[in-house]
């Protein structure tokens, strides 16, 4: 009873959505549903939601958005969160045209730029709802735009867009920068492994981003391949999905979270 009333914000039908919607779920204990179910209806209920043009949001997209985002904090708090002025979702891919410096100094380039999500600084939260719905079904693909936008904000907490989030001290702060700019030079030397995504050697705010999405995706793996990495993320995110995994398929599975060779990206 008092279960229902809790959630009384949140559609009805929202246990079934996140149960059929969104993979991570099944790996969750009942704490941690408990507490992930209480940021969906915080971010359901507090924040501002908008559609693109000519497109309807449903229950189904805010309960699956935020139960992605709230993946990301649920070993932090909400407060992590306080800047996100909105979350707007767009049906598919957004095309915007934009102008950027070209390779040579002084120039500008016009192009159109496909985008799956943007997170802007004290701004809002840009999806693609496609995506987003399908990475939340198929986690094993390493792909998220919601944990990666949703990480680009935890970045700009600190008011610096720089992939590294506010962490409790200098001696965190070091490690982090030692761990994740040595994985940064592998990715750009083409040492990085199949695992991370190329787009995350483009800068640092681009590794974190692109490095969540598989600390959380690809736990298993991650741990055995980049046991350094994990580590930091681990501790930054206070959560240990890897243990979720064994925990639900046993002390031996190896990116069981996953169908281990279903990564689909380039290497
Ligand atoms: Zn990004």
């Amino acid at each position: 009873m008092s279960w229902f009333r809790r959630r009384a914000a949140l559609a009805e039908d929202w246990e079934q959505i996140v149960e059929r919607a969104v993979a991570h779920w099944a790996y969750l204990d009942d704490d941690e549903r408990d507490a992930l179910a209480g940021h969906i209806e915080a971010l359901v209920t507090t924040k501002r939601w908008e559609a693109a043009n000519g497109f309807e949001l449903t229950d189904e997209i805010r309960t699956v958005i935020s139960a992605q985002a709230g993946l990301l904090i649920l070993g932090l708090d909400l407060d992590h969160y306080a800047d996100v002025g909105a979350i707007i979702v767009h049906p598919s891919t957004m095309r915007f045209r934009r102008t950027s410096q070209g390779s040579i100094a002084g120039t500008v380039v016009d192009g159109d730029v496909d985008l799956l999500g943007e997170a802007s600084y004290q701004g809002p939260v840009v999806i693609a709802w496609d995506s987003a719905r399908h990475s939340a079904r198929h986690p094993e693909r390493g792909h998220d735009v919601v944990l990666h936008e949703f990480a680009h904000k935890l970045d700009m907490l600190d008011h610096v867009v720089d992939g590294t989030p506010p962490l409790p001290d200098a001696a965190a702060r070091q490690r982090w920068v030692d761990v994740c700019s040595h994985e940064l030079h592998l990715l750009r030397t083409g040492q990085g492994g199949p695992l991370l995504d190329p787009y995350g050697a483009a800068d640092p705010a681009e590794f974190f981003a692109v490095a969540t999405e598989v600390f959380f995706n690809r736990p298993v793996d991650v741990q055995a391949h980049k046991p350094e990495l994990y580590a930091v993320l681990g501790a930054f995110y206070r959560q240990d999905p890897a243990e979720r995994v064994r925990r639900r398929h046993g002390a031996t599975a190896t990116g069981a979270e996953a169908g281990a060779g279903a990564d689909e990206r380039p290497s």
